[in-house]
């Protein structure tokens, strides 16, 4: 009885009405398409958009997240010879979606995650599986891997995590993020490319190590760092000793095998947070953040003992010894240090000072 009085309450939708409200719901799947397209292709427009490998990596990393409300996005990428890892290194600071970077220097080892590595694969969250391509393991529910090809090889792949189970599944078309893992793919290889060809212009041919140029640009960011993070930086600057004779005496052939040498010997004291760069001609620079004084007048003694206790081999029958001057300045909250420029002046004085009193010696600049 009840039906056939609720029925007597509401009557039933016209033909009209039902028409009306499937074609409000068409209208407003359309609009939400319509918001999904617009919003992936501001995606796309600003992938295309960057100026450079650290500004992808960083919209992938980190707006990708948001922008499509997931809860995991990390990039896996194959790297055999290292050589996004020396890219990305180039920097002062660790951008923070850098752990959301990760590498594999073999193909075998993500082969696990696809049956064929062409298409996506979209399943519920398994930890054994998933487990090593993600950060936020606790509360991940479903996700989509993407194998990242170009000119038909595998790069790597792009993973999205998401805590909604219906987001991904298996059944589900994968069209969109197909031409998602295009895009991404093409502009990840195009970033390659432009970061090489950028770095190749702040290496220096002979020695293999930083040109000028590249420590100019670092010496920047590392003064502010240690303006932000109330932390000393030192400078050394090295000038060999008495180099012309070795050009005039061996010849320049000679000469180069030394710079080459002594850029090696250099390279292998160094600490990768440190900057070492060929400055000009006999002259090399190196950059120790937060190392103070006393701390960086013992690498550059360290430094200085090392060049002259190694025999340097030119030819067949010669080996030289060489030594060099080293000028060393420091910028901490005490010095009178605060800018670049005063930075690498103090430092230049220092080794015209160290050259002044006899050579093969550290000068601390006053
Ligand atoms: P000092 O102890 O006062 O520094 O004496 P020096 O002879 O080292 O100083 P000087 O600046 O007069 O000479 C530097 C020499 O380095 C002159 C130049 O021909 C040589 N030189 C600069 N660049 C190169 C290079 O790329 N290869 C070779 N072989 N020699 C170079
Ligand atoms: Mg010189
Ligand atoms: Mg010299």
């Amino acid at each position: 009885m009840d039906r056939i009085s609720s029925s007597k309450n509401a009557p039933m939708p016209s033909d009209g009405e039902v028409l009306q409200s499937k074609l409000d719901a068409l209208i407003r799947m359309a609009k939400l398409n319509e918001q999904k397209q617009s919003n992936f292709q501001e995606y796309e427009l600003s992938l295309f958009n960057t100026n450079g490998l650290h500004q992808l990596l960083a919209i992938i990393l980190e707006q990708h997240r948001t922008r499509f409300k997931l809860s995991d996005v990390t990039l896996l990428l194959l790297d055999p010879e290292y050589e996004f890892r020396r890219l990305l290194d180039n920097s002062a600071e660790v951008p923070v979606w850098r752990k959301h970077l990760l590498f594999i220097e073999d193909k075998s080892t993500i082969s696990q995650y696809f049956s064929v590595l062409r298409k996506p694969r979209l399943s519920s969250y398994s930890p054994h599986i998933h487990q090593s391509l993600f950060l936020d393991t606790q509360s991940l529910q479903s996700v989509a891997i993407l194998p990242l090809r170009w000119q038909d090889k595998f790069i790597g792949a792009l993973n999205l995590g998401s805590r909604s189970p219906n987001r991904f599944q298996s059944d589900m078309g994968t069209q969109f993020l197909e031409h998602l893992a295009a895009v991404i793919s093409a502009c990840i290889e195009n970033s390659r490319l432009q970061e090489n060809i950028k770095q190749v212009g702040l290496l220096d041919p002979l020695t293999g190590i930083n040109n000028r140029r590249f420590f100019e640009q670092r010496i920047e960011e590392e003064v502010t760092l240690s303006h932000r993070n109330k932390t000393p930086l030192s400078c050394l600057f090295i000038d060999l000793d008495h180099f012309k004779s070795i050009n005039d005496t061996h010849g320049h052939q000679a000469g180069d095998i030394v710079l080459k040498e002594v850029a090696n010997v250099l390279a292998d004291i160094m600490r990768t947070s440190d900057v070492l760069a060929r400055y000009g001609g006999e002259e090399f620079v190196i950059l120790l953040a937060n190392t103070d004084r006393n701390a960086s007048y013992e690498i550059a003694e360290r430094i200085r003992k090392r060049v002259e206790d190694t025999p340097f081999k030119v030819t067949n029958k010669d080996t030289l010894s060489v030594t060099m001057s080293i000028g060393l300045s420091v910028m901490d909250e005490q010095s009178d240090i605060k800018t670049t420029k005063q930075l690498v002046n103090a430092a230049d004085q220092a080794v015209y000072a160290a050259k002044m009193s006899g050579r093969n010696r550290v000068h601390h600049a006053d």
